[in-house]
């Protein structure tokens, strides 16, 4: 017997053998079945029936037994070859609704869920990252360098003043970290540029998109000059650089900035918007972990301590308790507090840079 099913594949068995019970005599009769144009095809031995397809109650699939399919007129076809019977019914297409087959498994039920979870989880943790990491990395370096120009000038507007350092100590501390960089392998430095501000931030440094580092001149004066402790700063301000944390996060902030105005149906603001964004971004805190091993990383290779870092955080603890009326919490008043997230001596968790500083010098 040949038998043609538009949806049975080559290899299936198109023709099933099975038992056939009229629902009127409990006697069984050999019979073949096949599906064809919409019919189930029944075919004992001296007589032939079809029926449509959908007037059978196809059997749902259990893990073992005998497959029963119920006919509209009471009489049903049934085999004991359940997995005769599951290949015949899978190369006509008759497969069972996915909640079937995951009753079948309750492992498939927990998996489903600990992927759902861990899809929800990876998007909110990793997803947007992930995908400021791709476009970062697709962002010609003239556009971050145009980002950062516009940064700056944000940043003087908002905060800054030119500084009042003598050119002299400027360079003075450009060129000992300059000095300190010659021992990190040739070409593996990303451009940067050293430039001094006087601001109401008190001692600082910040890295923007591009490459630009700001140094405050009440940083300098901290430190007494210390070349020491300040290339261990810039260090870590070059660790924001080589790593491109500023245009990174510009580039999430400005894509939950987007996101937002596509949600909300309001574009016009978006691009006016970015360096208000970069004053409400922060580095992560994995950013900043980055930083200060490329710190210890370039004190090293330079033959100096880390724990120069110490010293500051030190200072900078001092000074905070010393300005700081009794019974106060700790902050920044006005626009400067905005801009702590990418500043130096804003990083949470002092203690734990310590340690690791302190780790490092030993
Ligand atoms: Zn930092």
């Amino acid at each position: 017997m040949s038998v043609s099913s538009a949806r049975a594949t080559p290899a299936a068995p198109a023709v099933l053998r099975a038992t056939y019970f009229d629902g009127r005599s409990a006697r069984p009769q050999p019979v073949h079945i096949w599906l064809a144009d919409g019919q189930l095809h029944v075919r004992g031995e001296s007589w032939a029936r079809s029926l449509p397809w959908q007037a059978v109650n196809w059997p749902e699939r259990t893990r073992q037994g005998m497959r029963v399919a119920h006919l509209a007129d009471g009489g049903l076809v049934q085999s004991e070859d359940s997995a005769a019977w599951d290949a015949w019914a899978s190369s006509h297409g008759l497969r069972e609704p996915l909640v079937v087959k995951m009753q079948q498994n309750w492992r498939w039920v927990m998996g489903s869920v600990v992927v759902l979870l861990g899809l929800v989880i990876a998007v909110q943790q990793w997803g947007l990252p992930l995908a400021a990491r791709a476009l970062v990395a697709l962002t010609p370096p003239a556009l971050e360098t145009a980002l950062g120009e516009s940064t700056l000038t944000a940043v003087d507007r908002l905060i800054m003043q030119p500084s009042q350092l003598p050119v002299a100590s400027q360079t003075r501390v450009r060129d000992a970290f300059a000095q300190a960089l010659t021992h990190q392998p040739a070409g593996s430095v990303r451009p940067w540029q050293l430039v001094f501000r006087k601001s109401r931030l008190g001692p600082n440094a910040l890295a923007l998109p591009g490459g630009t580092i700001i140094m405050t001149d009440e940083m300098v004066t901290l430190v007494d000059g210390d070349t020491q402790v300040l290339s261990a700063v810039l260090a870590h301000e070059l660790g924001h650089v080589q790593q491109r944390h500023g245009l990174r996060m510009l580039v999430q902030a400005t894509v939950l900035g987007t996101l937002s105005a596509v949600v909300l149906g309001d574009f016009s603001s978006v691009l006016a918007t970015v360096p208000a964004l970069l004053g409400q971004a922060h580095y992560s805190r994995q950013a900043e972990r980055e930083a200060d091993a490329h710190a210890v990383k370039v004190l090293k290779a330079a033959s100096l301590s880390p724990a120069v870092m110490v010293t500051l955080f030190d200072k900078l603890k001092a000074r905070r308790a010393a300005s700081q009326p009794k019974g106060q919490p700790a902050s920044d008043a006005g626009s400067s507090g905005a801009w702590l997230g990418i500043a130096f001596s804003s990083h949470p968790s002092d203690a734990e840079r310590v340690a690791f500083f302190q780790t490092a010098a030993r």
